[in-house]
């Protein structure tokens, strides 16, 4: 389904809808409180900007820093060029381990690879223990935001599904009571897992070592229970130095959901004994948008989820319409560049009104990539249609005549033209909108009338 399409069938429910709208609009609005609370917020912003730039500009060297730093700690590292790769380095591990059950904290990137599906046709049972991932989890559902996995649904759907899998009472809809049931559920299922897998929020070049925020502690509780931990991660997200950190932890949970910091930030750097650490390295497409001028800077994400929360096309049309792992303006960038056909309509899922760009904490300038994206995908996979109506409307908008005569005609036939043929199926622009009522002459002509 195209983005279109997809928005069409979410839009059905329009009082859900507007309640999902409501909703991210209630967490941007958090953000934009807290932010105001700290003076140098622009700074933040600006050096976080530059701190990835320089990190963009010399990956390699900083990624080779890091590998040697993380080995000279105990840490196993792997690298991995595509999802299969990254896929068969863990089911390796998990194999070797003779592991049967894994604990998984929320990782975007192991969303991306598709690792669950691959674990489980193996053989290997996977539990999300992220809250929000469980639930979507037993839906057999992919997260619909990157932050907040299951901000689409209401808590009578959450309650009516614990009821099924987890035998609650049915119609208790008490927030705190379904998070304790879950608490239960998920507490046998840490006690048992030998391996557990996280992802990674920032990896520091000069000591080698890892950080990973969650709000929950799961990814702590699954680490120290298990024998061995599996961290996956996109090359992206390395920095230089440890002090680099108080800036993005500054930004990440503020611009995330409005909380000063992350309640979790566990720094990983070497195993405890007779535990392992391994760390997979993620390329999955992003040296080949590091390669393209226009798009690099989308590299610099570090998926707070500012941009999904804020933007009036994904607050409307939700998580799913968007058909990739990461939705919302930054997923509109990110993804044409893994599949470009498939995902040719996402560029166009947007305003242009720039408010992404504002909010996004290490300063992308999205909605100039949105339109970057646009022009390159005209070019090979534009509609038909609307490329004839541009060319016309060029011809019509250079010659004044032509627009004088075209005018001309368009409101005699507005007037005249029966609705059916107005607002025909193939007219998508008149779906959603009523044109205004068809002045009698031109503001030109108007206006030569009514000048003193
Ligand atoms: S693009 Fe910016 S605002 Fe959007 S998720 Fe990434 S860091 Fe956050």
């Amino acid at each position: 389904m195209s983005h279109p399409q997809a928005a069409t069938e979410f839009l059905k429910d329009q009082a859900k809808a507007k309640w999902h709208d409501e909703t991210l609009w209630f967490v941007r609005d958090k953000r934009d409180r807290i932010s105001k609370t700290i003076p140098e917020w622009e700074e933040l912003r600006n050096l976080a900007s530059q701190i990835k730039e320089n990190v963009l500009s010399q990956l390699d060297v900083y990624l080779e820093e890091f590998e040697q730093n993380a080995q000279k700690n105990g840490i196993q590292v792997h690298w991995a060029k595509d999802a299969e790769e990254h896929n068969e380095i863990v089911l390796s591990i998990l194999q070797k381990q003779k592991c049967r059950a894994i604990v998984k904290s929320k990782s975007i990137l192991t969303e991306e690879c598709h690792l669950n599906p691959y674990l489980e046709k193996n053989g290997i049972e996977v539990v999300d223990t992220d809250l929000g991932e469980r639930i979507v989890q037993f839906l057999n559902q992919p997260p619909s935001h990157i932050v907040l996995p299951a901000i689409h649904l209401k808590k009578g759907e959450i309650s009516e599904l614990f009821h099924e899998k987890l035998h609650t009472q049915k119609g208790n809809e008490d927030p705190t009571y379904l998070t304790h049931a879950a608490r239960l559920h998920l507490r046998e299922k840490f006690l048992k897992a030998k391996v557990a897998i996280t992802g990674v929020n920032f990896a520091v070049a000069e000591t080698g070592e890892f950080v990973v925020c969650t709000n929950e502690g799961n990814a702590d509780m699954g680490v120290h229970l298990a024998d061995v931990h599996i961290a996956c991660m996109g090359i992206e997200k390395i920095i230089p130095r440890r002090k680099d950190l108080g800036v993005f932890l500054r930004l990440l949970a503020r611009s995330a959901t409005g909380q000063p910091v992350t309640n979790y930030n566990s720094h990983f750097r070497s195993p405890s004994p007779g535990k392992e650490i391994h760390l997979i390295l993620v390329d999955n497409g992003r040296t080949a948008q590091l390669a393209r001028e226009k798009f690099r800077n989308s590299l610099k994400c570090i998926r707070c989820g500012a941009c999904m929360n804020t933007c009036p096309i994904y607050r409307r049309s939700g998580g799913y319409s968007y058909g990739s792992t990461v939705p919302g303006p930054i997923g509109s960038i990110l993804s044409p560049g893994l599949d470009m056909k498939k995902h040719s309509t996402l560029p166009f899922a947007s305003t242009l009104c720039g408010s992404c760009s504002d909010v996004c904490p290490v300063k992308i300038n999205i909605h100039e990539q949105l339109y970057e994206w646009r022009q390159e995908i005209t070019k090979t996979h534009g509609e038909l249609g609307k490329g004839l109506s541009m060319k016309l409307a060029n011809g019509i908008f250079k010659s004044p005549l032509a627009y004088k005569i075209s005018g001309n005609l368009m409101r005699a036939a507005l007037k005249t033209l029966p609705k059916s043929l107005i607002y025909h199926p193939i007219n998508s622009w008149g779906k959603g909108r009523n044109l205004p009522e068809t002045p009698n002459e031109s503001f030109k002509d108007w206006y030569q009338r009514n000048r003193k």
